[in-house]
């Protein structure tokens, strides 16, 4: 089951394997990867802060005293996952399925399984919170089996490993299980071709532009060399590994970041690297022709994927309990819009190494619930770069949170048709400046507005007014019944006949 339909090659090479963590909401998908990540990445001196794109790599030491890389998907919330997946540029190897040993099997649970089976996908079970009251590992088994999936000790061939992503209990046992199952699938891959891959994630970013996380799944990434992902194009110039590194070249299976796309290409998209510029547009230019993955349904896709925004916070309150609430509450705004990345969270006052690590992520959000603040802590603050604020009340500290993350909502622009018009004469028309002359059918046309060229019923282009007249005079508007004359900027000829419908854009704050 080789991910790649890789031509038989004496270049092939072991390739490090590629996970995914599936489960229930709130059954400690996140709290595991995080877990992972703080206990297997070598991170950077600088606090040990990893940038959130979407992926990272781990080294695990098993039992025998191997080390064994592996690739772990973080992406915020299973969608992403099953849109690469049903998208067949299949980008995990092996899947972590979470089930919470004190809730069970749940709607997510069962629905991820569905996932694993039409995949096809090896996976082992990960029975979690098994440090909580009322945990029970085996009332988890029998649910699993009612789902026809049977675990080892049950007699079956799934393994299920005990544990506890809050202590860590048993997951050096789940890593060394997850490498056990990579290995059964004698994953290779060719480090001498062009890379390919898949768009893991990709987003604009604020300062650098259109960047994208790309798993490489085949091949060898260099400096120098450009990238087409469906549509979009970028040189392989601002190229980092996960934790912000430049690099010169990368190689399977890990998750690199590519700034400087010419348009966001939308998660779950083939990558292919080429030598020249010209020969990624040209495969771009293909796929824009043909519609790439998403065929019909492109436009959307990309709207949804390019409006999910990441915002780091940092929880701090004065005891665990309290803690619990504030990341509950965080947790609540986690949507289709946004995902909260809790990059820590922890009780006693806010700390020098909190504050640096806000500075760190962009744009991070401190909330503080009851916890103190030392006056050095304070001056740090007010020098801003970090926004901050402390509560005494949860639902405050709640409403609070909310107004900031609605702040990082791009807002919505909607277009208000404001009137239509008939056009009774084209008078001049010099590239795209043309003069006509027409009469109000509904509504206004007001001097600035833009509109729509509408001809026997259908969309032939759009433009723009420059200048608004009535009888030879400048106006500001003209109402129903009125004839008037236009100067316009549009790229489409404008004929007698047409129907021009004038629109307003109003941008609408989006709210959570
Ligand atoms: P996700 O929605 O699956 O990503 O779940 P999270 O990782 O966000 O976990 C949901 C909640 O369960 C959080 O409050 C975690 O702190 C908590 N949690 C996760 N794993 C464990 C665990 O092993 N033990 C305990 N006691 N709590 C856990």
């Amino acid at each position: 089951m080789n991910a790649m339909n890789i031509e038989p090659n004496k270049n092939l090479i072991a390739r490090p394997p590629v996970v995914v963590v599936v489960g229930h909401i709130d059954h400690g998908k996140t709290k595991l990867l995080d877990y992972i990540r703080k206990t297997n990445v070598m991170e950077k001196e600088s606090g040990g802060i990893t940038q959130h794109i979407g992926a990272y790599e781990v080294m695990i030491k098993t039992k025998d005293g191997n080390e064994e890389k592996i690739t772990f998907l973080d992406t915020p919330g299973h969608e992403a996952f099953s849109q690469i997946r049903s998208r067949g540029a299949k980008a995990a190897d092996v899947a972590i399925l979470v089930v919470a040993a004190d809730e069970g099997v749940k709607p997510q649970t069962e629905e991820s399984i569905g996932v694993l089976k039409n995949a096809d996908l090896p996976f082992a079970v990960a029975i979690n919170k098994i440090d909580k009251e009322g945990a029970n590992s085996e009332k988890i088994k029998k649910e699993l089996a009612e789902q026809g999936i049977l675990v080892e000790d049950w007699g079956g061939k799934t393994p299920a490993v005990e544990i506890s992503a809050k202590q860590g209990t048993g997951v050096e046992d789940l890593l060394e299980t997850i490498v056990l199952l990579a290995q059964l699938e004698e994953l290779k891959a060719d480090p001498k071709i062009l890379a390919k891959g898949v768009v893991i994630e990709s987003s604009l970013e604020p300062k650098r532009g259109n960047a994208a996380t790309l798993l490489i799944q085949d091949g060898t990434l260099k400096v120098g060399e450009f990238v087409a992902a469906g549509s979009a194009v970028s040189p392989v110039r601002i190229f980092e590994d996960f934790l912000g590194n430049s690099l010169k070249e990368a190689s399977f299976s890990s998750p690199i970041r590519v700034v400087g796309f010419d348009c966001l290409p939308p998660a779950g998209t083939a990558f292919s690297a080429f030598y020249s510029k010209k020969e990624a547009e040209k495969a771009a230019a293909k796929e824009k022709i043909s519609g790439g993955f998403f065929g019909e349904n492109k436009k959307i896709k990309e709207v949804q994927i390019v409006s999910l925004i990441i915002v780091p916070v940092i929880l701090k309150a004065d005891t665990s309990g309290s803690l619990e609430a504030l990341e509950k509450e965080a947790k609540k705004f986690d949507s289709e819009k946004l995902k909260i990345k809790i990059l820590k969270s922890g009780t006693g006052p806010v700390s020098e190494d909190d504050f640096k690590t806000a500075l760190s992520a962009q744009e991070a959000i401190i909330v503080s619930f009851r916890a103190g603040l030392d006056v050095k802590i304070r001056e740090l603050l007010s020098r801003g770069g970090v926004v901050f604020k402390n509560f005494d009340v949860i639902y405050e500290a709640s409403d609070w949170l909310k107004e900031q993350l609605e702040k990082k909502l791009p807002p919505e622009i909607k277009r208000m048709e404001i009137g239509k018009a008939k056009i009774l004469k084209l008078f001049k028309k010099s590239g795209q400046k043309q003069v006509i002359g027409g009469k109000v059918l509904d509504g206004f046309v007001k001097a600035e507005a833009r509109f729509e060229i509408i001809r026997n019923e259908h969309k032939i282009g759009e433009g723009r007014i420059m200048e608004l007249q009535q009888a030879k005079i400048k106006a500001k508007e003209a109402a129903k019944g009125d004839e008037f004359g236009l100067l316009v900027d549009a790229a489409a000829g404008i004929e007698a006949g047409d129907v021009l419908h004038f629109f307003e854009e109003k941008t609408i704050k989006q709210t959570l």
